[in-house]
Parts: structure tokens; C-alpha cells; sequence
């Protein structure tokens, strides 16, 4: 996106992270924001978008320009410095970086609300470490032994149509000799 004047001037026209001109300087919605009022986003020039957005932060000459943006005084800034010092926090510097600033609660929710989220997400994954999803159809990677109904599903058997249990990522539902059952997902095997 463009910028528009009042972002113009609140950046001086260089990127916000590692001060740098930029022809192609943009505003970046720090996520889990997504609109593009000025108040949720930081002007960043080319460089630091494109290792935002590929999640790259190997260059870390470039990404010591983070220790002064954490000091810059809007909140989108912070919460963006914040958050990508995070990443970087295995180093001395950025570590020290992230403890000597003192920042208001709510940025710092800010910074590590996506995080956050992706964490709470219920993904199944088979024993190999497949993402599951519902409708798939699996292979039982050993033999069940199916409480209640009283028989041992074989290893290899197919089961057709699974369902995700929602708040258990270790557990799906599907269907064997006609009965509904719960399987692990760590006895399964996606069939591809
Ligand atoms: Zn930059």
C-alpha cells in the first residue's frame, strides 16, 4: 500500500525497522491486525519485508536495526520489534534488547497474539506427522483394540471418512464394522 501523508510524515519517508530510503517503502499491518489504518501499521522499506514475510532473520547485521525501533514511540513499531526480536532472541543482543525496554501491556499482547493463536490451533497429524483432515481416509498403523465393541481391528485396516475431534488433536472418529469409533491419531496413517 501506498503511503499516505500522515504515515509520510510520522516515518520521514524511511522504513521504521532499520531506517533505510526506500522507493518502495510500504505499510505493514502488524498481524493479528489486518486493516491498514495508520494507528496498526509500521512503514517498512523492501528489505525488512520481505524477511518478515519469508520469516528470515539470518542477516542479523540487518536485524540489529530492531534494538532502536523497539525505542520508537508509536505502538505498531514496538509491537512489530518486539515481535521480531523474539525470534531473534537466541542472540546476546537481542535478547538484552527485549529486556531493557519497558513497553505498555497491550503491546506487548500485541506482539505475541499471532503467536499465540497458531499455538492454540488444534492440528491432527498422523504418525508421521501428516496433517489430517476431515474426510481423509487411514490406515490403521496397528492393531485396535476396540473398547465396548468387543474386537480387534486389524492393522491395515482402511478407515474411510474420518472426522476431526475438535479439541483433541491426538483424536479422530471413524467409522469400523459400522461402529463409530475414537482412534489415535498416532495409530494412523493418511492414505495418499
Ligand atoms: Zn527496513
Amino acid at each position: 500500500m501506498a503511503l499516505n501523508t500522515a504515515l509520510q510524515n510520522r516515518s520521514n519517508n524511511v522504513c521504521e525497522l532499520c531506517t533505510e530510503k526506500d522507493e518502495n517503502l510500504t505499510a505493514y499491518a502488524v498481524p493479528p491486525k489486518n486493516d491498514d489504518s495508520n494507528d496498526n501499521v509500521v512503514v517498512v522499506c523492501s528489505k525488512c519485508l520481505a524477511g518478515i514475510t519469508a520469516a528470515d532473520f539470518s542477516d542479523s547485521n540487518h536485524w540489529r536495526c530492531l534494538t532502536g525501533s523497539i525505542w520508537n514511540e508509536v505502538p505498531a513499531v514496538q509491537a512489530l520489534s518486539y515481535k521480531l526480536l523474539g525470534k531473534l532472541k537466541s542472540a546476546d543482543w537481542a535478547s538484552e534488547a527485549l529486556e531493557s525496554v519497558f513497553l505498555e501491556e497491550a503491546v506487548i499482547e500485541w506482539a505475541n497474539a499471532e503467536d499465540e493463536m497458531e499455538a492454540s490451533k488444534v492440528v491432527h497429524k498422523d504418525s508421521f506427522g501428516v496433517v489430517l483432515e476431515a474426510g481423509d481416509t487411514v490406515i490403521l498403523t496397528q492393531n485396535l483394540n476396540v473398547k465396548g465393541a468387543n474386537f480387534i481391528a486389524p492393522k491395515g485396516t482402511i478407515v474411510r471418512k474420518i472426522r476431526l475431534v475438535a479439541e483433541n488433536a491426538e483424536q479422530i472418529e471413524g467409522k469400523i464394522e459400522g461402529d463409530t469409533i475414537v482412534i489415535l491419531t498416532k495409530y494412523v496413517r493418511k492414505q495418499v
